[in-house]
């Protein structure tokens, strides 16, 4: 489901920033509706054939250090190879094929990622002709386009389109929304399930882990549809012999695996064990929606006012990284409250799937960097030149650097809290990727 990165490549004056800019200008293409695209914009949020993309134009980024034409191409090419899903390598159709062309070219020719080559300024079809020799770059056919009068950008962005990666998998991705309910043995996983459904198709017991078999269940409330996908307890007990128990991690782990929100039940009574920690590690590392569920609420002892907001601060101590996770306090044997986990559940989904604006991230970015400057490292300046979500399930970002060794754990600690306090995305676990030359 992540939007496919669309890079521009190319020698300086050949025409890139145009081509932006006029695929900026498209209305047809352009969601984002930031005003006034400037010649120093980067980035661009544009959709064609419905299918939304972003694309970069390297030739905007400043790279530190020397500003020779050739390295400062093969920083952009370089860029364009890691980063983006097509790239895009404009040359200049009136000065015709030149040596840095054919360097960026070797360069591009050692990518599995798709290289559409546009041949620009091609202003009349009678300079037709010029696209020819382009063939030598051995980077396929040629796109004529002349970017100054939008001629031909439709063939190119159909290219573009075309090349972008199969997401069929990601297509065929239902409506439902797939729960993973995981935790140890009796901490109450059968029995909120159980409640959950209403009914006793699930059978609770005394005897910890009589849930062997994995079932799905298909529910609908307030006409969304829910999967619950069942899953035994992981069993640490001493008895229980080794195959059993990579058996039922293993089970644990590939329900966490098909589900969109992880449900990780935790027996209020017994507090927080290690084995907790290491379950609900599985469901972090799974860049799930995870939500907490503190369950045997009834049979909390000493309750107070209090209690909810002291076990919470338990749990964010010894679970510190799920801070992002809701926590729900439940009864599954009452029912107390569990008739707002689906609720919780739909909220948690949807945040997964928050899909923030690049302009918009982009204006944090620049409060934040205003609030808090980037540090040196080393007496070399931290340049952070833009953001952009790169995916969703779980929300990927990728920031772009001067350079990523000059990003400090702590600076994007920084940008994570921002990102949360602005947008949210609670039980969604973010992923920061940092960008730039190496
Ligand atoms: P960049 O350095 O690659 O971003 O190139 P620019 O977009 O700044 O363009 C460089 C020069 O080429 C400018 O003077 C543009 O007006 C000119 N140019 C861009 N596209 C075309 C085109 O399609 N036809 C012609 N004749 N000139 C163009
Ligand atoms: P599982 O192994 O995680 O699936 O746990 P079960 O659902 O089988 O529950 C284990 C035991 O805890 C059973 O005896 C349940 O009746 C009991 N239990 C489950 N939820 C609650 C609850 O909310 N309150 C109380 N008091 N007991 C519960």
């Amino acid at each position: 489901m992540s939007k496919p990165i669309v890079a521009i490549v190319g020698r300086p004056n050949v025409g890139k920033s145009t081509l932006f800019n006029q695929i900026g200008k498209k209305r047809i293409s352009i969601v984002d509706d930031m005003p006034g695209v400037t010649r120093d914009r980067i980035y661009l949020d544009a959709v064609w054939l419905g299918k939304p993309f972003v694309m970069i134009d390297t030739g905007g980024i400043e790279f530190s250090g020397d500003d020779k034409i050739l390295s400062s191409m093969r920083d952009q090419a370089k860029l364009a190879m890691d980063e983006a899903d097509v790239i895009v390598f404009v040359v200049d159709g009136r000065t015709g094929l030149t040596t840095s062309d054919e360097e960026v070219g070797k360069m591009l020719r050692t990518t599995k990622k798709p290289v559409i080559l546009a041949v620009n300024k091609i202003d009349s079809p009678k300079q037709d002709n010029d696209i020819y020799e382009f063939y030598n770059l051995g980077l396929g056919d040629p796109i004529p386009i002349a970017a100054a009068n939008a001629l031909n950008l439709g063939d190119l962005l159909d290219a573009v389109v075309a090349a972008f990666p199969d997401n069929s998998d990601e297509d065929e991705e239902s409506d439902e929304i797939h729960i993973a309910v995981i935790g140890r043995p009796n901490v109450g996983k059968s029995s909120l399930v159980n409640t959950l459904l209403g009914e006793e198709r699930v059978i609770v017991s005394d005897i910890p882990g009589t849930t062997r078999d994995a079932i799905d269940t298909h529910f609908k409330k307030d006409n969304i549809k829910f999967t619950l996908i069942d899953t035994a307890g992981m069993r640490r007990k001493a008895h229980i012999d080794e195959a059993i128990e990579h058996y039922s991690v293993l089970r644990s782990l590939r329900a966490i695996d098909r589900s969109d929100v992880v449900l990780m039940v935790i027996n209020a009574v017994e507090g927080i064990t290690d084995q907790d920690t290491k379950i609900a590690g599985y469901a972090h590392d799974s860049g799930k929606g995870v939500i907490l569920v503190v369950n045997k609420w009834d049979i909390y002892e000493n309750k107070d006012e209090k209690s909810t907001l002291r076990f919470t601060e338990d749990l964010r101590e010894k679970i510190g990284f799920l801070q992002y996770a809701p926590v729900i306090y439940i009864s599954a044997l009452t029912g107390q409250r569990v008739h707002r986990i689906t609720d919780l559940v739909k909220y948690v989904a949807d945040q997964q799937s928050m899909r923030i604006k690049t302009s918009v991230l982009n204006e944090l970015l620049r409060d934040a960097i205003a609030i808090n400057p980037p540090p040196s490292y080393k007496g070399k300046p931290l340049k952070v030149l833009f953001m952009t979500q790169a995916g969703i399930k779980p929300p990927k970002f990728i920031i772009f650097v001067n350079d990523p060794e000059l990003m400090h754990f702590s600076y994007l600690r920084f940008l994570e809290n921002k990102i949360r306090e602005t947008f949210g995305f609670e039980g969604a676990p973010l992923k920061l990727i940092v960008r730039g030359r190496k």
